[in-house]
């Protein structure tokens, strides 16, 4: 069986409790996604790793199978008014390449992986976390890059996570934030894999303009890198990136649509065959 849905009909990209620093159970944000009208949701905790490294920001991985039981039931209990998938969302390092193929999508049977990169080496070899603060600087940047490429690039992932998430650290555009935003969008588009407009990102920039009344462009969404994606004609889609049932389909949902539709980005749609997720 196969049914076709557009990016307005699903979220893929949410965190319960389970992540570390969500709020919620997981049939929250089913339930959530039943009020806002979604007809699919896939939860996508940030994903734990067999050392627990980056483990103050993630699922330990003790948790796993209980994350997997509780998407499994709230998946048999919303049967016929919401599709429920069972994803993760994964930092690109590739050591754990083989893990996240063999074991998360293979022995564990998770509906799907994305990718993020959360995590640089900066200079001195030590691995930064991107958020706005230390600046990343042009290697720093292209390291970033790199990576984010190499992630695409694993054949892995469903679509790649807020591939802008440099402009937290790297606060300009100019010719290396152009190239950079080329490469990643050249890549995706080649290997044919969807990039993200991430609405929790679009919350906290609204936020931030609101509070501060001056423009934060280089915070994620950066507009020039999806000015770019537009011409490019990458394929596109929008979620949430929701930490609360709440936000499923909340403020950052709807200002990443419009975002969207400013950008003139082409959007992907979703298809739902034999009960796995795959984006057109
Ligand atoms: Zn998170
Ligand atoms: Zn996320």
């Amino acid at each position: 069986m196969e049914k076709q849905y557009s990016n307005k009909q699903f979220n893929l990209h949410c965190h319960s409790f389970y992540c570390g620093h969500g709020e919620g159970e997981v049939d929250e944000f089913c339930q959530a996604a039943i009020n806002a009208g979604l007809e699919v949701l896939g939860e996508s905790e940030h994903c734990p790793l067999p050392d627990d490294r980056y483990g103050s920001t993630r699922m330990q991985y003790a948790q796993l199978d209980n994350y997997i039981h509780d998407c499994r039931a709230a998946e048999a209990k919303h049967a016929g008014s919401l599709i429920v998938f069972c994803g993760a969302e994964c930092d690109w390092v590739d050591e754990y390449r083989n893990y996240y193929e063999d074991e998360l999508l293979g022995k564990k049977g998770l509906d799907y992986a994305l990718l993020s990169v959360h995590y640089v080496f900066d200079e001195n070899n030590q691995e930064q976390l991107v958020i706005r603060g230390k600046p990343l600087g042009t290697a720093g940047l292209s390291r970033y890059t790199d990576k984010y490429i190499k992630g695409l690039e694993s054949g892995l992932f469903l679509f790649g996570c807020h591939p802008d998430l440099f402009g937290m650290m790297y606060r300009q555009w100019d010719a290396n934030s152009a190239s950079c935003s080329r490469a990643i969008i050249q890549a995706a588009l080649e290997l044919d894999i969807p990039l993200e407009i991430n609405g929790l990102g679009m919350k906290r920039k609204t936020d931030m303009e609101k509070e501060k009344h001056e423009s934060q462009d280089f915070m994620y969404p950066v507009p020039q890198f999806w000015e770019i994606a537009a011409e490019y004609g990458v394929k596109v889609i929008v979620n949430s990136d929701s930490h609360r049932p709440e936000d499923v389909y909340g403020e950052g949902r709807r200002l990443a649509e419009a975002f969207a539709l400013d950008m003139g980005v082409r959007r992907v749609s979703m298809i739902v065959r034999d009960g796995r997720p795959s984006v057109v």
